[in-house]
């Protein structure tokens, strides 16, 4: 049994050296097998916390524990991890010269380090083994730990032979425990492991291959998908990877990000190593936010902090696919991951494979190609989808992904269908979504009076419905292919053959609605502005403390998440802590990060909160907000509030600068908005004539004066 003092002691030690305050799922049994000296096999998904598994016993035990790691950058990155927690740790292998590499192993023999990691071709050189037997005479081996642990088996998807010869050292020193470690799935794995290392029989906990933290979406591919792409990067607070299948499309997406103010760079195998480091550190540096990259880019790289993956074109196979998203979120925070999915995609895919020389290789392809479809055009739970492909029943309901929140069957829309198709047949098949749109609520806008549409017999027929409803609509129509737009840049909706059908009645429409919660909802609506205050106003201390994080961190050259990790800054955020006492508290905080970088922080809230008391938003302001957010448009909100739409684009504009609007598509189309933020780009943003002149009458000021704000807001 065990007494309540030990289990008191471990939690304790736990937050002492690495700041946590609680043990991970798994994390204290494995540990506890550890401290007991068994042989150990932990299989856990990326993120779920292979490390402390070795790290708390070797600094527990007597003795130097032995890491064997397959990737030198990787390597120097956990020990400077764990230098930051005040925990000796060293490495050895071939970038070292002879000097550093006699005053480590010295270091080593008088017993000063904890943790040593090697690469296993060094390990196993006559050198170190010689070296091994004077530290297990002096100082005695406490274990060995080895990451990455699948590549000794041929069938894991990274076999490295020299892995294979790892066994010798369980011959020379049988009495050390292994501890074997790695995140791949399947069964057959998991058991070469076992033989090839003879760890004799080692506890082996099965951990569920969920990533409760991860949120995945799958996006219809089409025109607009850069656009949403943008949305995501502009209003995640935290870096994140956009994988592409060509090094064209990889180049091609991280210039336009960059054309629209979003810090991204490349990376592909079609760039030079240098470059290509240099990319990948400015990434783990925060320097940029996005990296664009194909999959050559994630192996062995191991921020914890990435927000968002995002899959532009289909990965190749289930599990790659669940490798490359999960190298989101390994901090444990929610992130997203996004999969955009689209059959002209499949059949690009198809074509490929059908070229493939081997018929083996071909049916296996193809087998890979239908899971990923079956992941994407999914109607059931994608978590559900993904774990069964890894064997495990899942039941499904996750509430964290698209499905789950937006769950099929859909709502029948064919009548509004119907009116949206007969009203673009009256337009004459001439207009783009926002006329049909205005012409179904009924608008007399100068447009509409001007081509005679308000003569129109579906005239106002749609005044019940919301623009955003309508434009929902709009796009599923799209989306369905029950409805084609041209792609010369004007996006003129035009009627095609499934269009007829939906019109003769020979076909129904169903959309998927977003869940009621997020609809129109006007009482308690000062709570909201009280809680969407608060939010903000959060957000607003997280992103100062990121960037302190980020000035201590270029000072010391070193990533940003080796100090604080977001979710520990996000604690400080929400707590604000005001003495060092409270930020010892937060879990992440531990006692060395606490004299080392604490003061510096608390600082920093303190002075947040102290400016926070000065400045609050008015009335008017207030109310302007609340309108927007229970999903009232424009001309609604000017009508509510007996004001010009003038003044409430000045409101409007007021709240965009202050990072309380985030999302204007409401009021200026995503098309518009890019032709305005063109202009603003070559004639700056100071005045709004010169703007105006230059787009000419079709655009209004109140347009203009709502993109105007995003950009500075963005700029800023
Ligand atoms: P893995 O090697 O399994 O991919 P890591 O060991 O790198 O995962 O851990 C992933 C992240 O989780 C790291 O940022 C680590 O600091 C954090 N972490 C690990 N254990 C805990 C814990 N008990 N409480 C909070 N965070 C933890
Ligand atoms: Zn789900």
């Amino acid at each position: 049994m065990n007494s309540p003092i030990q289990f008191n002691s471990l939690e304790e030690k736990l937050k002492h050296f690495f700041g946590f305050d609680s043990f991970r799922p798994g994390q204290k049994e494995i540990i506890q097998a550890a401290l007991a000296n068994r042989d150990l096999l932990v299989v856990m998904p990326t993120g779920g916390g292979k490390s402390v598994c070795f790290q708390l016993p070797a600094l527990l035990k007597p003795g130097l524990t032995v890491v064997v790691s397959p990737l030198i950058a990787l390597m120097q990155d956990q020990v400077q991890a764990l230098l930051k927690n005040g925990i000796q740790a060293t490495f050895l292998n071939s970038s070292l010269d002879w000097h550093q590499t006699r005053s480590r192993t010295a270091a080593i023999l008088k017993g000063k380090i904890k943790l040593l990691y090697v690469a296993p071709e060094k390990l196993l050189s006559e050198n170190f083994l010689a070296f091994l037997q004077q530290v297990n005479s002096q100082v005695g081996i406490a274990g060995l730990a080895i990451d990455e642990a699948h590549c000794v088996s041929e069938w894991g998807h990274d076999f490295r032979p020299e892995y294979r010869q790892l066994r010798q050292l369980r011959e020379v020193y049988p009495l050390v425990p292994i501890c074997a470690l790695t995140a791949t799935a399947t069964a057959r794995v998991r058991q070469d492991i076992i033989e090839q290392l003879a760890l004799r029989q080692p506890y082996f906990p099965t951990a569920s291959f969920d990533r409760p933290n991860l949120y995945y979406e799958v996006r219809q591919k089409h025109q607009y998908s850069y656009r949403e792409i943008l949305q995501q990067v502009k209003k995640t607070d935290g870096s994140g990877i956009i994988y592409c299948l060509s090094r064209k499309k990889v180049e091609e997406i991280a210039f336009r990000l960059r054309q629209d103010r979003v810090k991204a760079l490349p990376y592909h195998a079609g760039m030079s190593a240098e470059e290509r480091t240099a990319n990948q550190t400015s990434f783990l540096r925060d320097d940029i936010q996005v990296i664009v990259a194909t999959i050559a880019f994630g192996m062995g790289i191991n921020k914890p902090d990435v927000r968002f993956v995002i899959h532009y074109d289909l990965p190749r196979s289930l599990e790659n696919y669940y490798q490359e998203a999960g190298r989101a979120g390994r901090d444990g925070d929610t992130a997203n991951c996004w999969l955009f999915f689209s059959y002209g995609d499949v059949a690009k895919v198809k074509y490929l494979i059908e070229k493939k020389p081997d018929l083996n290789e071909q049916r296996l392809a193809l087998q890979q190609l239908r899971q990923v479809i079956d992941y994407g055009a999914g109607t059931e739970c994608r978590r559900r989808i993904l774990l069964a492909y890894f064997g495990e029943d899942f039941p499904g309901n996750c509430g964290k992904c698209d499905n789950c929140l937006n769950p099929d069957p859909k709502e029948d829309w064919t009548i509004e269908a119907q009116m949206f198709l007969s009203c673009v047949a009256r337009c004459q098949q001439k207009f783009g979504m926002m006329h049909i749109i205005d012409v179904l609520r009924g608008s007399r806008n100068k447009k509409v009076m001007q081509y005679n549409h308000h003569l129109l017999s579906t005239h106002g027929i749609g005044k019940d419905k919301s623009i955003d409803a309508w434009k929902m609509l709009g796009r599923s129509l799209l989306h369905q292919g029950l409805l084609t737009e041209t792609t010369d840049g004007y996006s003129v909706l035009k009627l095609n053959e499934y269009s007829w059908e939906v019109l003769r009645k020979q076909r129904a429409v169903k959309i998927a609605v977003p869940s009621k919660k997020k609809s129109r909802d006007c009482h308690g609506g000062s709570d909201r502005v009280a809680e969407e205050t608060r939010r903000i106003e959060v957000d607003a201390l997280f992103q100062r403390l990121r960037n302190l994080r980020k000035r201590i961190a270029d000072e010391q050259g070193i990533p940003p998440y080796m100090i604080f990790a977001d979710s520990t800054l996000k604690l400080m955020a929400f707590q604000q802590p005001q003495s060092l006492a409270d930020l010892a508290q937060l879990s992440g905080v531990g006692d060395y990060k606490l004299a080392y970088y604490g003061e510096q922080f608390v600082a920093e809230t303190i002075g947040h909160c102290r400016e926070r008391n000065q400045a609050s938003l008015s009335d008017t302001l207030q109310l302007t907000l609340q309108l927007y957010q229970a999903g009232f448009s424009f001309k609604e909100i000017a009508d509510q509030r007996h004001f010009s739409t003038g003044t409430i684009a000045s409101h409007l504009a007021q709240l965009i600068e202050l990072g309380l609007i985030r999302e204007i598509d409401r009021f200026v189309t995503p098309e518009r908005q890019e032709k305005i933020e063109k202009a603003i780009a070559s004639l700056g943003h100071d005045l709004l004539r010169p703007l105006r002149e230059f787009l000419g009458e079709g655009y209004s000021y109140d347009e203009i004066r709502l993109v105007v704000a995003c950009w500075r807001r963005d700029s800023r």
